[in-house]
């Protein structure tokens, strides 16, 4: 008999869950991720016992035909890359046909969904078993839910590592303020045991974004920091949000965001040209708060890099570094004078 077997899809899935889904915030992410790739512009989340128990998110996207849902939750199937060349131009926030196959795997979820110009609801559950999808019909307005609940039921070596409910919801939340922050057109609801712990209303006007950031990062950011607005007409870079004043600098690394096209990201190259830029204003030991955008042609970066795409590769990263290294490094120096005379790379 062979010894090589072919894995069942339910433990392929499992061990991918490995790589994408940690705890209830990967989950979170992914699910809102996919809610906003569908343009969703209102969405709901329902969260319980810090996601542990259950995590439902409810969008007003374009939602899922009959047909396609049980390939919605199978593994290597999606709507927004067909070929290798999507992938340089990608600007979807999924694209790898995982992340639901993966979450379905390791709990008990349901996708309930109708399509744009649909009649009729549909919906798909699956309890971590191999991918026998059920559908049923289902009542739904235009959009999808979907209801993840008991996450890692079935692979209590994962549960073990969850932390307490209220770490896990931290994390959680964390996660919908990033993609707050990242999208103020979209209204955000986020409830935790039935109490409402975020309420944001979509913000066009800079004073209505300004009050949102003020909601996720406080009120004394926004009003201790700096607007930042720079385009480089030859690259074509572009940044712009806020950086908080010298003296409102923080004891911890926590109120960073830096958003790449859009999507939120750690970098070095990023982190080393903001720190940089505010070198001479720091004491030591200090770190700076700031929300920041950059804009790029989508071509000049590579967010196929880790599969949670928290990280890029940026094709020209010097160029990058020192556009962002020059634009702080000007807005800090309009309010403090003195720091112009650092020397410029
Ligand atoms: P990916 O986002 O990488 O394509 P997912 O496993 O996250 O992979 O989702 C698979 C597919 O299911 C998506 O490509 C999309 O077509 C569909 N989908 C998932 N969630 C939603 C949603 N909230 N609204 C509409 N379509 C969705
Ligand atoms: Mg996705």
């Amino acid at each position: 008999m062979s010894r090589i077997q072919l894995l069942s899809p339910r433990l392929a899935n499992q061990i991918a869950a490995g790589e994408v889904v940690e705890r209830p915030a990967s989950v979170v992410k992914e699910l809102l991720e996919n809610a906003l790739d569908a343009g969703s512009q209102r969405l709901e989340l329902d969260v319980e016992q810090g996601g542990i128990k259950l995590i439902r998110i409810r969008d007003d996207g374009d939602g899922i035909e009959k047909e396609d849902l049980p390939l919605a939750l199978s593994r290597h199937a999606t709507s927004k890359i067909y070929e290798l060349e999507d992938l340089e131009s990608v600007v979807s926030l999924g694209f790898r046909g995982e992340a639901l196959a993966s979450i379905s795997s390791v709990s008990r979820l349901t996708l309930t969904s109708r399509r744009v110009g649909s009649e009729h609801a549909w919906q798909v559950q699956t309890e971590g078993r191999d991918m026998e999808a059920q559908l049923s019909p289902a009542a739904h307005p235009q959009g999808s839910t979907v209801e993840v609940r008991d996450l890692f039921f079935n692979t209590p070596a994962r549960r073990k590592f969850l932390k307490t409910e209220n770490t896990e919801f931290k994390h959680l939340e964390e996660i919908v303020k990033r993609l707050a922050l990242s999208r103020f057109d979209v209204a955000f609801q986020l409830k935790h045991n039935g109490r409402v712990i975020h309420q944001l209303k979509p913000a066009t006007q800079q004073a209505e974004q300004e009050r949102r950031v003020a909601s996720v990062c406080g009120p004394a950011f926004i009003e201790q920091s700096l607007r930042v607005d720079v385009h480089a007409e030859a690259s074509g870079l572009s940044l712009k949000g806020w950086i908080g004043l010298p003296t409102f600098s923080r004891s911890q690394a926590d109120l960073q965001y830096f958003f790449v096209n859009g999507r939120m990201i750690r970098d070095k190259v990023v982190t080393h040209a903001v720190r940089q830029a505010y070198a001479d204003v720091l004491f030591h030991g200090r770190h700076p708060a700031y929300v920041l955008y950059l804009d790029l042609d989508p071509a000049l970066v590579d967010v196929n890099v880790h599969p949670t795409k928290h990280e890029v590769r940026f094709r020209e990263s010097r160029l990058v570094h020192d556009f962002i290294y020059r634009s702080i490094h000007r807005v800090i120096g309009e309010v403090r004078p003195e720091a112009n005379s650092v020397p410029a790379l």
